[in-house]
């Protein structure tokens, strides 16, 4: 279970510090972007690392109709820790806990027959109907319905659990493959494929609540993909999706995650002296050494070796040598910061320090990927948990 603290007393070797206020602030400047579509806040694998029922709290206070998540059972968990509205999941495997997703009034993504077919017995079973959305496949060759026969067969046999009472069409939806890459021609293409997959199990007589495909990507720069709800995940956190669309302040979004250690020794090291598992990095002359201690169980990229950034009394120090379980070194070119001094891994950038994605640059991967993967072991240390505006 990952560790919670609101008010730390004792210092901590690690930190990742949440700003609620900076998630809220987020959830209104994207409701602004698609001012016609409902927002549903996306806080699947615990909310992107950043913690689902705090985070899924604040953005229901922030105007968020809907949230989100991959699995029914970190559904279930939000509806547990006592959140309302409408909840939506869409990671199903057979004998999933279809009947208790009914009863917890969660809507339910269907792609296929085996899961209409579960889902209309558990309906049976549980004496009320369920809420199912429809889920499409226009082009990520993903999860999702084929369009075709497939799509015909699958709407059909929805419309008559309908018109049974077993279910209801809350929703017809699909999800983007390149949606980061603007002017990708597979971006038009599913857009076109959608509609003519909506005019299709429209025309047969489905009446959905909600037709929706953007996600954050497809929020921030494709006005005509907002249709009647925009699934906003990393954008939440204040995260852009790829450097190649926009900085987060482009976008009026703020970071809202810190990860910060406190150093844990400084010492006075020769020149040649061979620094962690491998010796990958040997000190150059004379210097100083800074152990941080957190490493790849806590989520640091090993990947990241000897080219992860962090900021040490107020400068940029690069990870020297490799990244091991628990800790690893920075080379603090003979300054002398007293143990326990704060060595700030990313956040938002506005006290020099580095940036989720300059760790995902660091490491050959994506902002998502960093912060997604923060490790149990780090208490999230919540701010700003009071709506202050
Ligand atoms: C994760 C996910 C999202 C959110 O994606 P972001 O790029 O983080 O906004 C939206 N829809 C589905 C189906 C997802 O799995």
């Amino acid at each position: 279970m990952t560790e919670t603290a609101t008010a730390p007393t004792a210092p901590l070797r690690a930190r990742a510090e949440i700003d609620l206020g900076a998630l809220r602030a987020n959830v209104r400047a994207l409701r602004a972007l698609a001012p016609d579509a409902a927002l549903m806040a996306v806080v699947k694998s615990d909310a992107y690392g950043h913690g689902a029922v705090p985070c899924a709290r604040a953005a229901v206070q922030a105007g968020a109709a809907w949230l989100g998540t991959a699995t029914p059972e970190e559904a279930l968990a939000l509806r547990a820790a006592g959140l309302p509205g409408r909840v939506m999941c869409w990671l199903w495997t057979p004998g999933g806990p279809w009947q208790e997703a009914i009863e917890a009034d969660i809507d339910v993504s269907v792609s296929g027959m085996w899961a209409l077919d579960e889902v209309t017995d558990a309906a049976r079973r549980a004496g009320r109907h369920a809420r199912v959305q429809l889920k499409a496949d226009t082009g990520l060759g993903r999860n999702g319905c084929q369009p075709g026969e497939d799509w015909a067969e699958l709407v059909g046999a929805a419309l008559r659990a309908e018109a049974d009472g077993l279910i209801r069409i809350t929703g017809l939806w699909s999800h983007f493959a390149c949606a980061d890459e603007p002017g990708h021609p597979s971006i038009a293409l599913q857009l076109t494929r959608f509609r003519e997959m909506l005019a299709y199990a429209e025309g047969r007589g489905v009446r959905p609540e909600v037709r929706h495909i953007a996600n954050s990507p497809a929020t921030l720069t494709l006005p005509e993909a907002h249709f009647d709800l925009v699934r906003t995940g990393i954008a939440l956190y204040g995260i852009s999706p790829s450097p190649e669309i926009g900085a987060p302040a482009d976008f009026g979004l703020r970071p809202a995650m810190t990860l910060s250690a406190a150093v844990a020794l400084v010492k006075h090291v020769p020149g040649g002296h061979g620094v962690s598992y491998g010796h990958h990095y040997v000190t150059p002359g004379e210097t100083t050494l800074g152990l941080v201690p957190v490493g790849y169980a806590d989520g640091i990229p090993r990947h990241a070796s000897g080219t992860g950034p962090v900021l040490v009394g107020g400068k940029w120090r690069t990870v020297a040598g490799r990244v091991a379980m628990d800790q690893f070194v920075v080379d603090l070119g003979g300054d002398e910061p007293a143990a326990g001094t704060e060595a700030v891994l990313f956040g938002p950038g506005d006290r020099g320090e580095p940036t989720a994605e300059d760790w995902a640059q660091a490491a050959g991967t994506i902002a998502y990927e960093i912060v997604t993967r923060i490790g149990t072991r780090v208490p999230r240390v919540y701010v700003n948990e009071e709506q202050s505006g």
